[in-house]
């Protein structure tokens, strides 16, 4: 992409209303506007990560054999009054009623939906288990929407649903989506704690919410400082295998790790002192088993080895998409803007042009731009005639891996220079040494 023709609407100033660094940084890199009260246009830069992250998500899913699908964002009553959530999920559920007085809502989740689905189809345990999942607007009417895209009213989320038929299947479909999402938080160069959460109005007792550890979340969190080493890595894990995934469950979770609502003081001390961590984090997901909550009041059911109907046994599995985004920045940036993970940066590489219209200086950024290119990767090239300074300031802020500067006096001598975002490290080198080393 060349800047000349991208819409980079970058801020010089910081905008007054973003109180924490990745809200401002997401106003300031022109990736987002707010376009009511936690609602967000998500413009070309910010929607470009976002779906990086969507495709992370769906690769990871895939691996562990779940189905993708979508449903719909506006959904009927009728099927929430089933389920007894109509009235009970109270105001943060965006109610309206359509021409013919017919209530109807925002899906803020979509646990009567799916069981629906399941109910019209499936009436065998021969066609167990089943996981189906989508990636879709959701619509919370927050009481506080703030942070940005971090609490938002209207917010992508991946919401996935197991179905199986007895609870050990059940309790192996979570086990499969923990360990999916230790991998999927990894590739986008996170560190999500699983930890032992309560489950709120969806119910159910088995549940852990993934927290990214940062002075700005909004949970509380205690744990133990020994789960900060443990690293899923390049494993490679068979998801059919309950031993496999069940070892996953028992690394991560043995360690105290819990947030405020689940937090046991007389556990917690137990932990000798120096290992005891109280801090903050950021709930980027959340698994659940709740057995038979939905399939019980909404009669989905099938039938056994011996014929018997038997409700199914259901889990729901939730990552916050768009709250992803901030969780990332919060985690890496520095006061110059944000430093993306090389797994979801919108850009692998920027190229910079300390002299426009100088027809060296042009002819090798075209060079430069058109191996990368060739290569799959994807470079900005700022081909603007601002100074070279407004050039940096704007790069550092939206945060590319790499950064290629090309001017008239390195190329008289044959180089150009590379520079980390991350360690902030430059290197003379030949145009062709840098594309090695970025790709
Ligand atoms: P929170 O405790 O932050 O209100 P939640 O527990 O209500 O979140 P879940 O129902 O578990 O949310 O939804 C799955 C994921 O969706 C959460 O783990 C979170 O990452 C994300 N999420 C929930 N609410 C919002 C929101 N208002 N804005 C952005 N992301 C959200
Ligand atoms: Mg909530
Ligand atoms: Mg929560
Ligand atoms: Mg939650």
């Amino acid at each position: 992409m060349r800047l000349s023709r991208y819409f980079l609407p970058v801020l010089k100033e910081t905008p007054a209303e973003a109180q924490i660094v990745s809200h401002r940084y997401m106003l300031r890199a022109g990736m987002i506007k707010q376009a009511s009260a936690g609602i967000y246009s998500w413009l070309p830069l910010g929607f470009k990560v976002l779906r990086k992250i969507e495709n992370i998500i769906h690769e990871e899913q895939a691996r562990a054999g779940h189905i993708a699908m979508q449903m719909p964002i506006i959904q009927s009553a009728d099927l929430w009054r089933e389920s007894g959530r109509y009235d009970a999920y109270g105001a943060e559920m965006l109610r309206m009623k359509d021409r013919h007085d017919r209530d109807m809502l925002f899906t803020p989740t979509a646990e009567e939906l799916i069981t629906d689905i399941f109910r019209a189809n499936v009436s065998s345990y021969k066609d167990l288990p089943l996981t189906l999942y989508q990636i879709q607007w959701k619509f919370r009417d927050e009481i506080r929407p703030r942070f940005g895209v971090m609490r938002g009213r209207e917010f992508y989320m991946k919401d996935g649903y197991n179905f199986d038929l007895t609870k050990e299947d059940a309790l192996h479909a979570y086990n499969r989506h923990l360990v999916s999402y230790l991998r999927t938080y990894e590739r986008m160069g996170l560190q999500a704690i699983p930890m032992r959460a309560d489950s709120g109005p969806i119910g159910g007792d088995n549940t852990h919410e993934f927290l990214v550890l940062a002075e700005t979340g909004e949970s509380e969190v205690c744990y133990d400082s020994q789960i900060t080493d443990l690293k899923f890595g390049d494993r490679q894990i068979d998801f059919e295998s309950r031993e496999q995934c069940q070892a996953v469950l028992e690394e991560f979770t043995s360690r105290y790790a819990r947030t405020d609502e689940t937090h046991d003081e007389a556990l917690f001390n137990q932990i000798p002192e120096e290992r005891r961590r109280v801090a903050r984090g950021i709930e980027v997901g959340q698994i659940f088993y709740f057995g038979t909550k939905y399939s019980d009041a909404m009669g989905a059911t099938v039938s056994d080895a011996e014929g018997n109907q038997v409700p199914v046994h259901m889990g729901s599995h939730g990552i916050g998409v768009s709250r992803l985004l901030g969780a990332i920045i919060e985690a890496s940036h520095d006061d110059k803007g944000i430093i993306w993970p090389e797994g979801v940066t919108p850009f692998h590489a920027g190229i910079v042009n300390l002299k426009q219209g100088d027809a060296e200086a042009d002819a090798a950024c075209e060079a430069l731009y058109a191996s990368l290119t060739a290569l799959g990767l994807e470079p900005l090239y700022d081909d603007t005639t601002e100074r070279a300074g407004a050039k940096f300031a704007s790069m550092d802020l939206i945060g590319l891996p790499w950064r290629i500067t090309v001017g008239p006096r390195g190329l008289k001598n044959g180089v150009v220079e590379l520079t980390s975002r991350r360690t902030g490290e430059s290197e003379e080198l030949a145009p062709e040494a840098a594309v090695a080393k970025i790709a």
